[in-house]
């Protein structure tokens, strides 16, 4: 799988170098500067024993694409670059790499610790699909680390961890965390999508296996779907025997397009993190903001823990309007660079209340037991200019200001 290395050495270069080039440091076939997309469901052999020796993997090549693809090992080498780590499985979305990441290494009277804050879907697997198979699911408060400790140390197979939160932003202490882990025993997952590679490094903070939604920042263009599993060779050779036989493949037109999208990956983070951190201050000077939810934010509950172990503190935010949902539906609609939409890490802003998007799986009652209220809304950060963003929020503001004014009687 691993092309030539020695031809061009990208261990000491860049993230922005590493997202153009790994996974594509030698020829593609024709010469082509680009990696084909390979819309094949099968590779043909004249020589059986030829065939039979890929089949057994003793010779390199492909046999069937549920199993293996060239597009599709393109991109699983591209991540490989930027988590720094052995091999990687890609899968058809995010959804269905978690999903098989966690069947590959749970079964019947198994144990998982993880916390409230998870990705929605996430959520929906340890609370609906894990404890069906016997499966014990304990999901702790996201700010208590002494509670996750104390559930990890009861004995545990998986740790599962999300840093950041969706969509409150919340921070936990991957290494703090893992280390209560490795005392039990236990695997420890990681969904680096918020973070991205660029921000966060979790397996060199001792996580075994990291999990992507390529769909979100990696592809950057909402135009695909797809997800990302990495760690050592050992552990991803069970997660790929897994995708083979369950048969969540990611198509290699996608993968094409995820390549695409993760070689502007550097630039995008950058331009984005930068307006991020803008927006995120100049929601604090406004009066119908109740709370900003951000981590580069000194006031974050967090904020020494994001020093810590981030790279740079991203471009998803939150905040909560004053006024619930009615604020929020005032709001919305007069933004002008943005879209509104249940996604998040393209390259034009996105935003979108929980009711709708990280949550939408649950009801007004679980959102308010998980502290989520109903005036919050997060943004995820595009690239156009900072000044527009800001100015966009700025008039929507005005108009929601005016309207309050009016409902009081002012
Ligand atoms: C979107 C998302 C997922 C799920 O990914 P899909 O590609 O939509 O299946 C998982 N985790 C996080 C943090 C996400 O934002």
């Amino acid at each position: 799988m691993n092309k030539n290395l020695g031809v061009m050495p990208l261990n000491h270069v860049g993230e922005g170098t590493k997202a153009v080039w790994s996974g594509e440091q030698t020829a593609h076939p024709y010469r082509a500067t680009q990696t084909p997309i390979v819309a094949s469901a099968a590779y043909g052999y004249q020589d059986i024993d030829e065939w039979y020796d890929v089949a057994l993997g003793a010779a390199p090549g492909f046999i069937y694409s549920r199993m293996s693809n060239p597009t599709v090992e393109t991109l699983e080498s591209k991540i490989c670059g930027l988590e720094n780590t052995e091999s990687a499985v890609a899968f058809s979305t995010g959804m269905a790499a978690i999903s098989s990441v966690l069947y590959t290494f749970l079964s019947n009277g198994c144990r998982v610790v993880s916390t409230k804050d998870s990705y929605g879907g996430t959520n929906k697997v340890f609370e609906e699909f894990l404890p069906r198979m016997g499966v014990r699911v304990t999901l702790c408060e996201t700010h208590s680390h002494e509670q996750i400790e104390d559930e990890i140390a009861k004995g545990c197979d998986v740790l599962y961890l999300e840093t950041p939160t969706n969509p409150s932003l919340k921070i936990v202490d991957i290494k703090r965390l893992v280390s209560a882990a490795k005392k039990v025993g236990a695997l420890v997952i990681a969904d680096n999508t918020f973070a991205t590679p660029l921000n966060q490094s979790p397996l060199a903070l001792g996580v075994d296996i990291v999990v992507h939604s390529a769909t979100k920042f990696l592809s950057g263009h909402a135009d695909a779907m797809g997800g990302l599993v990495c760690g050592a060779e050992n552990l991803m050779e069970k997660v790929r025997h897994y995708r083979e036989i369950n048969g969540a493949s990611l198509d290699p037109f996608s993968a094409y397009l995820i390549i695409r999208g993760m070689k502007t990956l550097a630039l995008r983070i950058r331009q984005q993190q930068i307006s991020a951190k803008a927006i995120a201050e100049y929601l604090l000077t406004e009066p119908m903001v109740e709370a900003v939810n951000y981590p580069g934010l000194p006031d974050h509950p967090n904020h020494h823990i994001a020093c810590e172990q981030m790279h740079g503190f991203g471009s998803m935010l939150s905040f909560v309007l004053i006024g619930g949902m009615d604020t929020v539906k005032t709001l919305l609609p007069q933004l002008r660079y943005a879209h509104c939409a249940g996604n998040l890490g393209a390259v034009e802003t996105i935003y979108g209340p929980a009711r709708t998007t990280s949550h939408v799986e649950n009801t007004l009652e679980e959102r308010l037991a998980l502290g989520i209220s109903e005036g919050l809304v997060r943004i995820s950060v595009g690239i156009e200019d900072t000044e527009d963003l800001i100015s966009d929020l700025k008039q929507a503001f005005e108009f929601v200001n005016k309207c309050c004014h009016k409902a009081v009687g002012v």
